[in-house]
């Protein structure tokens, strides 16, 4: 105070002092500029935890669709136990409770020097901090036949919304007897139990449904998160009904021709009444455009800051991050979202910093009574971040406690959306 007012008294000797003491005022009263790109889990997160920490922020939310349909729980829409529309969340609270600005538009570009970000309309949006959340993108130069126009036919079902929708109308229009082919990715990708979760709920639905078919499972990889709770599962809720053929058994996923819906491995061609082809992955495409990949095709961060090792003031989150040890999950994009958002506040405000948390939880079904869980505590260590505790479930637990977990699942879903969008 003191010193505030010395300064003050020496200002008021000369005008040319008197218009820096304005100028300053009026920087003063500027809002630091944060603009985030992508409302998924990551962005939206990040976005409402940054206006929550500080009313000092202008907070923009760039996204392109009106809606968001989440990935998580779309298995349960598969299967014939949600509605797509109960996974589908608006923008409206998040504008009117915390005063985020949303722009319903598609960032193009990124100027790291200018510090601007180009949309699609053409307008461009200054910043002081970036944060980016653009989730992943498909590597179709990875199976031969499989690109862009082949999802049409074969759906990925991996990003939730009209993908997902084609699937289950195939699953449905599927006669009782035929196989589905499910193509599952290699490490890393999305929602590591997700591929199985996916055959056991389509299971469900065949055995009330289409109590002949089969399901067989080409996978990339030779083993997956957790497949003991899986197969122990299989075996009891759908016995003979889904084959899983691990890559040291097909060598792996070659080509995919769309028109007779065979996939073709290094040891054969399996055909398919309905395909679901889970391509390789990397970080959303302006995440490449943007520089922020290394040759991996995923986003090197600080682990404590998620600030991006390639561009200065450019933050990245969620699934394109490469978050050392951390799943590509929703809670895992939510749990890096906030302590993004309160290292960026602190940044921009000089606000207190806060001891970084890193969880992941997942609810994963292996049946509609039967679900399992999974809790992670990570901690940045070594320039990375690595696992702390883990508990997992394990086979051989009661039926009460599995339909337990359906339950908490099921309170965790609209939780999680609440703490996201609400
Ligand atoms: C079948 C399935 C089941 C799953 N189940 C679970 C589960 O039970 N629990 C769990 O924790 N996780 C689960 N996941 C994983 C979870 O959905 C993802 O990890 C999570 O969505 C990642 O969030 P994100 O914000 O990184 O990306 P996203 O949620 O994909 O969001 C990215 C957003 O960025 C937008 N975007 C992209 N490019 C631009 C651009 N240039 N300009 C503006 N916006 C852009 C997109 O439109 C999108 O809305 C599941 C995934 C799948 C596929």
């Amino acid at each position: 105070m003191r010193d505030c007012t010395r300064r003050t008294f020496g200002c008021l000797i000369g005008g040319s002092c008197m218009a820096a003491l304005g100028s300053r005022a009026a920087r003063s009263q500027t809002k630091a500029r944060v603009v985030v790109v992508g409302g998924g889990v990551g962005g939206a997160t990040a976005a409402k935890y940054l206006a929550l920490s500080a009313n000092t922020l202008e907070v923009t939310l760039v996204e392109p669709k009106p809606q968001y349909t989440t990935c998580f729980f779309s298995n349960l829409y598969l299967g014939g136990m949600r509605s797509l529309a109960s996974l589908t969340h608006g923008y409206e609270t998040l504008a009117r409770r915390y005063g985020i600005k949303i722009m319903q538009d598609s960032v193009a570009a990124i100027d790291p020097a200018a510090k601007t970000v180009g949309l699609e309309s053409g307008a461009r949006l200054h910043y002081d901090r970036l944060i980016v959340a653009p989730g992943i993108a498909f590597k179709f130069d990875a199976i031969e036949g499989y690109d862009e126009a082949a999802t049409q036919i074969v759906p990925h079902a991996w990003v939730a919304g009209p993908q997902t929708q084609l699937l289950r109308e195939q699953l449905e229009a599927m006669e009782d007897g035929g196989v589905f082919v499910l193509a599952a990715p290699p490490n890393p990708f999305r929602c590591p139990p997700g591929p199985y979760e996916r055959a056991s709920l389509i299971a469900a639905y065949f055995k009330q449904f289409k109590p002949r078919a089969k399901i067989l499972i080409l996978d990339a990889k030779d083993s997956f998160f957790e497949q003991d709770l899986f197969q122990d599962a299989w075996e009891r809720h759908f016995p003979g009904m889904i084959e899983w053929l691990p890559a040291q058994f097909t060598g792996g996923i070659k080509a995919v021709d769309v028109k007779t819906r065979s996939i073709k491995t290094e040891s054969g061609s399996f055909m398919a009444a309905v395909a679901n082809v889970i391509p390789p992955q990397v970080a959303g495409r302006l995440a490449h455009k943007g520089g922020l990949v290394d040759p991996s095709g995923w986003c090197p961060v600080d682990p404590l800051t998620f600030e991006s090792k390639q561009q200065p003031a450019i933050h990245v989150i969620g699934d394109a991050a490469l978050a050392g040890d951390m799943p590509k999950s929703a809670f895992a994009a939510n749990s890096q979202a906030k302590m993004c958002a309160f290292a960026v506040a602190a940044l921009l405000t000089g606000s207190e910093e806060q001891s970084p948390h890193l969880f992941n939880t997942c609810f994963t079904f292996l049946a509609p009574d039967d679900a399992v869980s999974d809790a992670i505590s990570f901690k940045p260590a070594g320039g990375t971040i690595k696992i702390g505790n883990i508990l997992l479930s394990q086979v051989g637990e009661s039926g009460q406690t599995r339909r337990e977990a359906v339950r908490a699942a099921n309170g965790w879903y609209d939780a999680f959306t609440h703490d996201v969008f609400g």
